[in-house]
C-alpha cells in the first residue's frame, strides 16, 4: 500500500454505531494510523470496563491548553460535542501523510465539515446504523454515561443523519462488522489510487498543510 500516497480518512457516525471498532479493525490490516484527538472531557471507562489511557485514547487536556492549540493554529479541525471540546492536532497528521499512511480521523460531523471545507482530498465516510431504533436502544443501555449524557447523544442522532448526506462522499451501513470494514477498506484503496493519478499528473495533494516543510 505504501507506494500509494497517504490519505486522510474521516470516519463519522452517530454515537454507538461502531466507529471505534471499525477503526481498530482497519488498523489491524496495516497501513492505517489513527489520529489521537485532544479533548477537554474527563477520562472515563470504556465499554469493556477498562479505563481510557491518556495519549492512547485521547490527549486529555485543560481548556487553557485547548485554547492555546486552537489559537496557535495547531488543530486541523475542532468542535464542541456533547458539551466538551475535541480537536485533531496537525503535526501527527503531517507526519502520517508524509509516511504514506492512511490517517483515520474518528470525528463528529462538524469536524468532518471543516475537513471537507479545507479541500484536502480527504475520503469522507459516514457509518450509519442499520436500524435507528436499535441504535437508540443500545445508547440507552450504555452503562458508561449519565442519563443526561445519554439524552444529549440521542438528540444528536437526527442532526448527524442529516449532515451525512450533505458532507460525506460515502455512507456505509454497519450491519455486519466484517463486511463494513471491507467496504471502507475498498473505498480507501480506490481513493488512494485516484490520488496517485492526481499526484502523477502534478497536483499538490495537501495544499496548506506544509508537507514539504
Ligand atoms: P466520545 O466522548 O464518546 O469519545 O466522543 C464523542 C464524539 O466526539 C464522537 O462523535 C467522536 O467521534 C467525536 N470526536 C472525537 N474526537 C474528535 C475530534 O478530534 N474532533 C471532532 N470534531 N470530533 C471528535
Amino acid at each position: 500500500m505504501n507506494d500509494l500516497p497517504g490519505i486522510l480518512v474521516v470516519l463519522s457516525g452517530p454515537s454507538g454505531v461502531g466507529k471505534t471498532t471499525v477503526a481498530e479493525r482497519l488498523i489491524e490490516k496495516g497501513g492505517y494510523v489513527r489520529s489521537i484527538s485532544v479533548t477537554t472531557r474527563e477520562c472515563r471507562p470504556k465499554e469493556d470496563g477498562r479505563m481510557e489511557v491518556d495519549g492512547v485514547d485521547y490527549h486529555f487536556i485543560s481548556m487553557e491548553e485547548f485554547e492555546r492549540l486552537r489559537d496557535g493554529d495547531e488543530l486541523v479541525e475542532y468542535a464542541r460535542v456533547h458539551g466538551e471540546w475535541y480537536g485533531t492536532p496537525k503535526q501527527p497528521l503531517r507526519e502520517a501523510l508524509r509516511a504514506h499512511e492512511a490517517y483515520l480521523l474518528v470525528i463528529d460531523v462538524h469536524g468532518g465539515g471543516q475537513i471537507r471545507g479545507h479541500g484536502l482530498n480527504s475520503l469522507m465516510v459516514f457509518l450509519a446504523p442499520p436500524d435507528l431504533n436499535e441504535l437508540r436502544r443500545r445508547l440507552e443501555g450504555r452503562k458508561t454515561e449519565s442519563e443526561e449524557q445519554q439524552t444529549m447523544r440521542l438528540q444528536r442522532v437526527d442532526m448527524e443523519m442529516k449532515k451525512a448526506s450533505e458532507i460525506y462522499n460515502h455512507i456505509v451501513v454497519n450491519k455486519d462488522l466484517g463486511t463494513c470494514v471491507e467496504e471502507v477498506h475498498a473505498l480507501v484503496l480506490e481513493a488512494r489510487r485516484k490520488l496517485k493519478e492526481k499526484q502523477d499528473a502534478g497536483e499538490t495533494l495537501y495544499p496548506g498543510l506544509g508537507l514539504n516543510s
